[in-house]
């Protein structure tokens, strides 16, 4: 069994290195004790490495990470630095389409005793996942947009070959939540398949998958009905998959649920590569202040273990994952160390420090 992992990181921008220094330090105790090695690899990217050398993703780096067994990206880009067609530096977007990381998965959980802007029924709980397709939809236009004095166009583009690969993991992921007891094995298509032809074409194909899986369940709800269900009913919600755009602004609405972006992971997962980062971004208004919420950061390198893990048939890294997940939601929900955007007073090593300390109460 494999047990010496290399990790490509990309500590990038804003409040990136802050809190990836805590969630490196937090991985190797983790590895420590469920004795595994990761060997971390720091490579250079992001609108700092831009404005310095006029490179945003260097080859050696995009090659490093193609590399390595898993990818822990913190965040990249700051508004100030811009390429000369005006848009932000975006390295995380390329190695998306670099890699094929075509889906794009942000869980949506709330642990008993998190705080949420929702006023849930005692009984009721969140635990949700929402796959953003990552590489193509509204965001295959990026930089292709046309623009003119008097119009502008944008292109979205739905594949068949990445929708056959998007729609076949979200059932896998079903699955799996299913048989580890997490959800009820459905899978939603959300789209807006009244109006364009294109999300017809996406809701066909989801179908023609749903088909292939006689022991799940599958249904379709529109994207505007969509964002009422996530604050009106969320406990209903299991698996969901949607296009890149919609993904993006539902996840961010997921992200509120749960108490903001400081406490939402992601992975783009694709085929044979896979990158961990917080759904945040660089957040450069706290940037040097040691507020940065970690959580987020650290909840992602705990999806890494897990998708390690599974991968590699490791179940002593799947269990590192849930046990530092947990922690994390231990910290949070009891209040142990919450962060200045969590209504707390923690810094940021405040936080880490707290999960550090729970990890031996939550293993035992
Ligand atoms: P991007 O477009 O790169 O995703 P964004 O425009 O969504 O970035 P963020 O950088 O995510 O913006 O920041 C949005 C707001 O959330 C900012 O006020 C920022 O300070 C806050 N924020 C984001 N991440 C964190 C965090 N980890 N801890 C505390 N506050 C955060």
């Amino acid at each position: 069994m494999k047990s010496r992992f290399d990790i490509a990181v990309f500590e990038g921008d804003g409040i990136g290195p802050e809190i990836m220094a805590p969630a490196l330090e937090l991985l190797d105790r983790v590895a420590h004790r469920n004795q595994f090695q990761l060997r971390f690899e720091t490579l250079p990217a992001g609108a700092e490495h831009y404005a310095r050398t006029g490179e945003s993703l260097p080859g050696r780096s995009l090659e490093a990470a193609r590399a390595a067994d898993a990818i822990l990206l913190a965040a990249m880009g700051l508004p100030a630095v811009r390429y000369p067609d005006g848009t932000e530096i975006s390295p995380q977007i390329d190695l998306r389409k670099e890699l094929g990381l075509f889906a794009g998965v942000r869980p949506v959980t709330l642990a008993p005793g998190q705080a949420s802007p929702l006023n849930l029924p005692a009984d009721r709980r969140i635990d949700f996942v929402l796959i953003r397709e990552s590489t193509e939809g509204l965001f295959w236009s990026q930089g292709r947009g046309e623009v003119s004095a008097q119009e502008a166009r944008e292109t979205l583009v739905i594949t068949r070959e990445t929708s056959e690969k998007l729609f076949r993991f979200a059932f896998g992921l079903a699955r799996q939540r299913r048989d580890a007891g997490r959800g009820h094995g459905n899978v939603t298509c959300v789209d807006k398949a009244n109006v364009f032809r294109a999300f017809a074409f996406f809701r066909a194909l989801f179908d023609a998958e749903a088909g292939r899986h006689a022991d799940l369940t599958a249904d379709h709800v529109y994207v505007d009905a969509m964002t009422l269900l996530m604050v009106q009913k969320p406990w209903l919600l299991d698996v969901l998959v949607t296009e890149n755009m919609f993904g993006d602004i539902l996840s961010d609405l997921g992200a509120a649920l749960m108490g903001g972006l400081g406490v939402a992971p992601s992975a783009d997962i694709g085929e044979r590569h896979a990158v961990f980062q917080p759904c945040h971004g660089s957040a450069p208004d706290i940037a040097g202040q040691g507020t940065a919420n970690p959580y987020a950061m650290i909840l992602s390198a705990a999806m890494m273990l897990e998708w390690l893990g599974q991968r590699h048939e490791a179940p002593n890294l799947q269990q590192g994952g849930a046990d530092l997940r947990r922690a994390v939601e231990h910290a949070i929900a009891g209040a142990r160390a919450l962060t200045r955007d969590l209504g707390g007073e923690a810094s940021t090593v405040e936080a880490s420090a707290a999960v550090a300390d729970l990890l031996d109460g939550v293993a035992a």
